[in-house]
């Protein structure tokens, strides 16, 4: 895992380069100034060359300034490369989520992937950033500066790295403790974001049912939960950071009374122990942003686990090698000994054998939950059949390029889903690249010019997220007109019309009419009334095929067809 966080250095190599030599310099100049301090004390002041103390000022000063220049580097291009690995991680997150297949959404909450989108990559771009600064730096400066205290007194630094044991051990219990927690922090802030996302988009149920109450205690639940291993983070984070400090303290206090020890001894010169406090805070500076490093490493990592999860879901649905394009499609589809079920337990389809032949309309019914939705997900490979084949216009859909296949298959729904933005938008959405002419026909073959005309702002009305101030059949009628400009050789009308008055069901069923003409078009209805001049019913019952023709013949066979007929009209 850590390999593949490495890999998203690669593209940006040359600021990493940058931002790595600046922070190389920074430690060189803080490890060169106590040096030259001792210089100063030990000979410097005590020849009494007034001039070379300010020549020494002056090269401070040089010093400092650098520093400051480096200091800017490090802190500016050193999270320009945070913020673009972040983005480079978001873009590939995104791109990665649109190729899983359906069933991955059937089985994962909105609120979730969402979470790890947004989120879970936020921490990264400041571990991306501090993370190998805080480990070289950290590294050379505790090397460097170890070896210049071993320089000016092997004694004292004994003594006072005895301390560095306990410290150490510290670090590494309340570390392992933090690592759990930010794991969990992780999954339960995108239980906060799901319950969010889901309590919202239904808000109108909530409202309508009154259970407004209901949905702040289930809030609360999560919202408590977060509350909860936050205090639990913060606590650890007091604790580390409180008991660094002790540490370092402590040891800065040995050196302090074991060095004034040594001095009053005249073992060592003033402007040995000067600069040993000095190098001693210099040695335990990164120490300490080692120990705080680990508190950001972990909730990087814990976000970053979670982006590597997801990105390591393959798609089950993908092209084959040698997948083909198909062009002018003419059609037919066939099912050969087509057999499914969502997951092993229960078979939904079995042993299917249909052909609908080039234009031909074809209309299923039967029970509700007999497979008739699944029958048709199957054409444009929303899931992939357990056994058997589907071909179009006799070639296996599993050898088409799905983007090939799908653009040859429209579906329209009973819920139409419409995106946030206008509704010259949604109804390109059928094609991305077509004029404004060819929108406008769409329209008025989907019998909407009409009604959109007379909104407001006509093809620029806003109807906002998922459609919601339009009706139900205005909505429908959008999305038909999005299958106009879309223009697919095979349709697929899953209850179409199922939640519409009697009034817009007959507005829409025209445009519908007009829509299958020259198609092969699967209309699953639930109102036998809408397909009784059908050339030909299938009746799908869990058993499969049960009963095939037209509507009289179906009706003088008194089967299912004839049941289901009677219980609609009496
Ligand atoms: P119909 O459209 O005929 O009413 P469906 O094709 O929607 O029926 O559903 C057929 C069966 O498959 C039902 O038992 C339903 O519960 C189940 N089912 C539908 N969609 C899914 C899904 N995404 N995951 C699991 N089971 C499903
Ligand atoms: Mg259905």
């Amino acid at each position: 895992m850590l390999k593949r966080f490495i890999s998203y250095y690669k593209p940006h190599i040359w600021l990493f380069i940058l931002d790595m030599v600046c922070a190389v310099l920074i430690s060189a100049t803080d490890l060169i100034y106590p040096m030259i301090t001792r210089k100063l004390i030990n000979n410097i002041i005590p020849s009494k060359n007034i001039s070379l103390i300010f020549q020494i000022g002056i090269l401070l000063l040089i010093l400092y300034i650098l520093r400051m220049l480096f200091e800017y580097i490090v802190g500016y291009y050193g999270h320009v490369l945070g913020v673009r690995m972040e983005y480079d991680m978001r873009k590939e997150m995104f791109t990665h989520i649109q190729s899983l297949p359906i069933s991955y959404f059937d089985n994962t909450k909105t609120g979730q992937i969402m979470s790890r989108i947004v989120n879970d990559l936020n921490e990264i771009s400041e571990l991306a950033h501090h993370g190998p600064e805080d480990i070289f730096i950290s590294t050379l400066m505790i090397v460097g500066s170890f070896f210049l205290l071993l320089n000016i007194n092997i004694k004292l630094t004994i003594i006072v790295f005895t301390i560095i044991p306990f410290m150490v051990y510290f670090t590494v219990v309340y570390n392992s403790k933090m690592r759990k927690n930010f794991r969990r922090i992780r999954e339960s802030l995108a239980d906060v974001n799901s319950r969010l996302e889901d309590s919202l988009s239904g808000i109108r149920v909530v409202k309508s049912f009154t259970n407004e109450e209901y949905e702040i205690d289930k809030f609360d639940e999560n919202n408590n939960e977060f509350k909860c291993l936050r205090t639990k983070s913060v606590k650890y984070i007091g604790i580390l950071h409180g008991g660094i400090n002790f540490f370092s303290n402590i040891s800065t206090l040995l050196a302090l009374i074991a060095g004034g020890y040594f001095v009053a001894k005249g073992e060592i010169s003033v402007g040995d122990l000067v600069a040993y406090l000095i190098y001693i805070g210099q040695f335990l500076q990164p120490v300490k942003r080692i120990a705080q490093f680990v508190e950001q490493y972990q909730r990087g990592m814990a976000g970053f686990k979670r982006f590597y999860e997801i990105m390591n879901i393959k798609p089950d649905i993908f092209d084959k090698e040698n997948a083909v394009e198909i062009e002018n499609v003419s059609g037919k589809v066939e099912f050969k000994n087509v057999s499914f079920s969502y997951n092993d337990k229960t078979t939904v389809l079995k042993n299917i054998n249909l052909t609908v032949m080039e234009g031909e309309c074809i209309a299923v019914v039967g029970p509700s939950g007999a497979g008739k939705t699944t029958l048709c997900s199957l054409i444009p490979r929303f899931y992939d059949v357990d056994s058997g084949n589907i071909y179009v216009d006799g070639i296996d859909i599993k050898d088409i390029r799905i983007k090939s296949l799908r653009q040859n298959i429209g579906v329209v729904q009973q819920d139409v889903f419409l995106f946030a933005g206008t509704i010259r938008d949604n109804i390109l959405y059928g094609r991305l690249d077509a004029t404004e002419e060819e929108v406008i026909r769409a329209a008025k073959a989907a019998n909407a010019h009409e009604f959109i005309m007379e909104l407001e702002d006509g093809y620029d009305t806003y109807i906002g997220e998922r459609g919601v101030k339009l009706s139900g059949g205005q909505k429908q009628r959008i999305s038909i007109a999005r299958m106009f400009l879309k223009n697919p050789p095979i349709l697929i009308l899953d209850e179409a019309t199922s939640s519409l008055d009697n009034q817009s069901e007959l507005i829409i069923q025209k445009s519908i009419e007009e829509l299958s003409k020259g198609r092969t078009t699967f209309i699953i209805a639930h109102r036998l009334a809408t397909i009784k001049n059908a050339k030909r019913i299938i009746v799908l019952t869990e058993n499969g095929i049960e009963e095939e023709g037209t509507h009289r013949e179906l009706m003088n066979k008194k089967g299912i067809y004839y049941e289901l007929y009677k219980t609609q009209f009496e």
